[in-house]
């Protein structure tokens, strides 16, 4: 991580998890009982989307519009966690929108998440069991219009009870150019906030992302619930960092920018001329152990990964949220 990360009150779902219940119940049926209900009611809230045949489609990978797989995927094949052949798929969709958002930009970031999330070869709980985590991306790119429609959806107002998006595993990422930003926030990596849990809002800058470049695969930590090595503490770290481990650990001498070891300075702070370099980061089995994972409350092997804000940035990093928040602030200092 550089700079902040945004925080959200917001907190409901994440990434999703749904099982496919194949071992559990027999080949290919049991998981529908879930599924079919959120599959109507996807396929209720998604059809009447009129922007759904005028936007373009610049992935080849599925989108909710165009190719809706959801709609006819009675195994639900996004935002799960199934169970095939003995191991945990982690799937997620990432849309993604903004400036510098393009179909190149996209691919790198969603691969380098998914190959660094996979490289651990690690395990996950799930109801008292272990399986191998195997993590499935997939994503579109889109106009900010598009996102924020689905979003919206997303957001799921209807449901009475408003606690679950309708799709958990729906992520929403801005990229932009650092050029773009304001001075404040040149350095600005990312949204998502792991302290309340989970997230399912990123701000990706583009010229961080490049292949093998950890950063995305920190928030997309994030999202699937983590916080940071030492949480708001400046900690000391010894051995390979994992993906949490921040620029406020101070790492063995192998895992710096400059091959010093890090010093700490007090309780908040490092010495910046040793800092971590963020290459060096890897997913371990402590970040697997550490997801929040939350099965479903019906008994059936599903269940949710990290949390889901449904919110959108605008250009400056902000989110729509904080821009209200502001809003209600100005509004409030005038009137004093
Ligand atoms: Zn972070």
């Amino acid at each position: 991580m550089i700079g902040r990360d945004f925080s959200s009150a917001n907190y409901r779902f994440g990434f999703n998890g749904q099982e496919k219940d194949n071992e559990i119940y027999g080949n290919g049926n049991a998981n529908t009982a879930t599924f079919w209900e959120y599959d109507t009611r996807l396929a209720e809230r998604w059809n009447p989307d009129p922007k759904s045949q005028t936007v373009p489609n610049f992935s080849p990978y599925a989108t909710f519009n165009n190719n809706p797989i959801l709609f006819t995927d009675k195994n639900g094949d996004i935002g799960e966690i199934s169970i095939v052949n003995g191991k945990a798929i982690i799937r997620s969709h990432m849309v993604y929108y903004g400036g510098a958002a393009n179909e190149k930009l996209a691919k790198t970031a969603t691969e380098n998440i998914q190959t660094q999330w996979n490289v651990s070869g690690g395990k996950v709980m799930f109801n008292g069991k272990e399986y191998p985590a195997v993590f499935k991306l997939t994503y579109e790119v889109t106009t900010v219009e598009n996102a924020k429609a689905k979003m919206e959806v997303n957001e799921n107002k209807s449901d009475a009870t408003n606690t679950k998006p309708l799709d958990p595993s729906l992520n929403f990422v801005r990229i932009e150019s650092k050029d773009c930003l304001p001075q404040d926030s040149k350095n600005t990596m990312t949204g998502a906030n792991g302290s309340t849990g989970g997230d399912n809002s990123f701000f990706f800058i583009s010229e961080d992302i490049q292949p093998g470049n950890t950063s995305q695969a920190h928030e997309y930590g994030h999202g699937l619930g983590l916080t940071h090595e030492g949480g708001a503490k400046a900690t000391t770290y010894h051995g390979v960092p994992h993906i949490m481990v921040t620029t406020v650990n101070a790492v063995d001498k192998e895992y710096t920018r400059d091959g010093q070891p890090g010093v700490l300075i007090d309780s908040k702070h490092v010495d910046s001329k040793h800092l971590l370099n963020q290459n060096c980061r890897t997913v371990t089995q402590k970040n697997l152990s550490e997801l929040k994972i939350t099965p479903l409350k019906n008994g059936l092997q599903k269940g949710t990964v990290g949390g889901s804000s449904n919110l959108l940035f605008d250009p400056n990093g902000k989110t729509n949220k904080q821009n209200k928040e502001d809003a209600t602030k100005n509004k409030t200092n005038q009137t004093h």
